[in-house]
């Protein structure tokens, strides 16, 4: 089932999420539909919080896009990412690995609105699967990108508050436009 996705502007969006401690068959719907959202919209990550649930739980998907290469590594050994598509996370921690590098991102929350962000381009993760097992692994390039956008979303954090202060300043118009529609469809 597609949910509604919510608008930069929502309070959910700001929440930090609680940590899922049970795959519960609730939990199980969630995450299928969250899957459907995701691709419904094109997306290639999706947040619990961009459907109004505040909990650290996420899912992902690279597969639609070509041009923008991600790595994925398992004890140290290379694994082929398509294959490991899609990913649900729960509880994810990240650490930093590689250096910072800028590129371009985008928000299902925020719709056309697309900018650099500086982030590091290998990160080591540490969460729980679709199932409540530990897994850990190693990734780069896009899929590093979208899994540290996710697991800000997860604590309440959104891009725009990885942004330069001057991008942020140049958007200014946009988002204060985005918030007071996305304020207006709640009243
Ligand atoms: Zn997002």
């Amino acid at each position: 089932m597609v949910l509604k996705v919510v608008k930069y502007g929502t309070p959910v969006l700001r929440q930090k999420g609680t940590r899922v401690e049970a795959v519960t068959p609730a939990i199980r719907k969630l995450i299928a539909d969250m899957l459907d959202t995701m691709y419904a919209h094109k997306g290639i990550g999706l947040a619990a919080q961009q459907v109004g649930v505040p909990i650290q739980l996420t899912v992902i998907d690279v597969r639609g896009v070509t041009d923008r290469p991600s790595s994925l590594e398992v004890d140290g050994h290379p694994v082929d990412v398509a294959e490991s598509m899609p990913l649900v996370l729960m509880n994810p921690h990240i650490t930093p690995v590689g250096q910072k590098v800028s590129g371009p991102e985008g928000c299902l929350s925020f719709p056309e609105i697309f900018v650099d962000i500086t982030r590091p381009d290998v990160v080591d993760v540490e969460a729980l699967d679709a199932e409540g097992e530990p897994i850990q692994f190693r990734c780069g390039g896009l899929l590093a990108r979208a899994i540290q956008h996710e697991t800000d979303h997860l604590h309440g954090i959104l891009f725009i508050d990885r942004m330069t202060k001057e991008v942020k300043e140049e958007l200014r118009p946009e988002l204060d436009a985005l918030q007071a529609e996305t304020k207006k469809e709640l009243e």
